[in-house]
């Protein structure tokens, strides 16, 4: 690897710690190094400490000082050679990169390897001519840095790979990279190819990816910025230790050459567990969701809309233990029955019958409060179980009443035009605390024979008797 190359690379690990790629420029003026502007005659005429320490100069002193004697005669031809080419078609804003050592004066032994960039800025425009502005950064110390970056990267839990403008796996910037791909070899190994032999690579959002990663180098940001969201960002591949699906989220940081798509660095992390755990939590629900369905169909009588007598097991205890424990000062027992029911049936036929039981399903639920537990307990009789902190029965015999009333003023409206007028009637009891629930039931259901033989379409209560 040249090294310009090398110079390259480290710019672009630098530019890894900042995230966005645009800063690479700004990351290059922040970094240490010579910044200089020299006149057409090469002297001077604007420059920094950095520069100054170079040429052996105090600040004051600079001004005037001849760029070329920091290089040696051939250098110096060379350099003139570059400045040349850069006025050539005088753009203003032009720059050239190039190497070139110094020998700094006074101390010829240290010859240095520098990186050059220089720009035309001005084009006779002040008195002095044509402006470079040149920076300068001393690639020894560049490759320091670089290899103490490479050191952490090297060790960090996460693949970090660099792909060059041919979609070339360039370098492996950290060993975790082989780890993740379970490869030795990743240097020349095109990235596509490296997906596509990925589990999931035949995923059309992965096909279609791949497509636009390749063909966005050369492209420029604004191309880039439109086609990124297309990138294959999470890929499965088979682990070959433990023969488990293993997922990859990879992140890409596009390296820029003259506003240009040149490469990319990629972070490669190991999402499995998060993707396993994301996995888990959906089957879950799913799971969940089929369980309430299954339980909703269980204790939801589906003619009336009321609880099932199957419900009835689980809500009432709960219900009984919480009134055990003082925690509901009334429990009333109401129950209640469609009058002559059998004859709707009998002249109207049993789905004329069923739809009665749904209107009174309806209405039940619509005059019970939340708490308040309502039950088809068989064909055409209904147990509502109210918890109350009211007085005496008073509020399970206002629901029957309203429930009564609202039955009797409902007419079931049949096709033939003809009205079906239906009555339905109740018994109330009250639970005592620590009474069996299953008696007080009876009671209700003596309550509701008594409201039946005195007339029916209507309701009795313990305690009016
Ligand atoms: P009463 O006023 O004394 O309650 O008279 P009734 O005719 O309603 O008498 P009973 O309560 O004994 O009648 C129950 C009838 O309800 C018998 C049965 O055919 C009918 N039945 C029970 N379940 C259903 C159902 O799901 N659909 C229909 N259409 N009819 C049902
Ligand atoms: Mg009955
Ligand atoms: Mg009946």
């Amino acid at each position: 690897m040249s090294q310009n190359n090398e110079l390259l690379a480290c710019y672009k690990v630098l530019s890894l710690l900042e995230t966005a790629s645009d800063n690479t420029e700004t990351m290059l003026d922040n970094m240490p190094g010579v910044v200089v502007v020299v006149n057409q005659n090469l002297r001077v005429i604007r420059a920094n400490q950095e520069f100054a320490k170079l040429s052996g100069c105090n600040m004051e002193d600079v001004l005037g000082f001849e760029f070329t004697s920091l290089f040696s005669p051939e250098n110096t031809d060379i350099l003139r050679r570059q400045f040349a080419l850069l006025k050539n078609g005088g753009q203003p804003n032009k720059r050239i990169d190039f190497e070139l050592e110094i020998t700094p004066p006074g101390k010829k032994k240290s010859a240095r390897q520098f990186f050059w960039q220089a720009t035309l800025v001005g084009l006779k425009k002040s008195a002095e001519g044509d402006l470079i502005s040149i920076s300068g950064k001393d690639l020894s110390e560049l490759y320091q840095s670089e290899m103490k970056l490479k050191n952490i990267f090297a060790n960090l839990p996460l693949g970090m790979l660099m792909i060059d403008s041919e979609g070339k796996i360039k370098e492996v910037l950290s060993q975790f990279s082989e780890v993740l791909f379970d490869r030795h070899e990743l240097v020349g190994v095109t990235f596509s190819s490296l997906i596509e032999a990925a589990e999931n690579s035949q995923d059309k959002l992965i096909i279609e990816g791949l497509t636009h990663l390749d063909s966005c180098f050369g492209q420029t940001k604004n191309h880039y910025d439109s086609i990124e969201k297309f990138f294959p960002k999470r890929i499965a591949i088979a682990d070959s230790h433990t023969t488990q699906t293993k997922w990859l989220s990879i992140n890409y940081q596009p390296i820029l050459k003259v506003n240009k798509i040149d490469g990319f660095i990629l972070l490669i992390e190991d999402v499995t567990e998060t993707e396993h755990a994301k996995k888990e939590i959906e089957r879950v629900s799913v799971l969940e969701r089929q369980i309430l369905t299954v339980y909703e169909a269980a204790i939801r009588d589906p003619l009336s809309g009321l609880y099932t007598r199957l419900f009835m097991k689980d809500s009432v205890k709960s219900l009984i233990g919480n009134f055990h424990r003082d925690s509901i000062e009334e429990l009333a027992v109401l129950m209640m029955d469609i009058d002559h029911f059998k004859s709707i049936n009998d002249t109207y036929g049993h789905k004329v019958g069923d739809s009665v039981i749904s209107e009174i399903g309806r209405i039940i639920l619509k005059r019970v409060r939340e708490t308040d537990i309502a039950i088809r307990y068989g064909g055409e009789e209904f147990l509502i179980i109210l918890p109350s902190n009211m007085s005496h029965m008073t509020s399970a015999r206002i629901v029957a009443e309203r429930i009564r009333e609202d039955v009797a003023n409902y007419r079931l409206k049949l096709a033939s035009g003809d009205e079906i007028a239906i009555t339905i009637s109740g018994g109330a009891a009250s639970c005592g605390k620590g009474e069996n629930i299953d008696l007080v039931i009876e009671r209700a259901d003596n309550y509701l024979y008594q409201a039946k033989r005195t007339g029916r379409n209507r309701i009795v209560v313990e305690g009016d008797v």
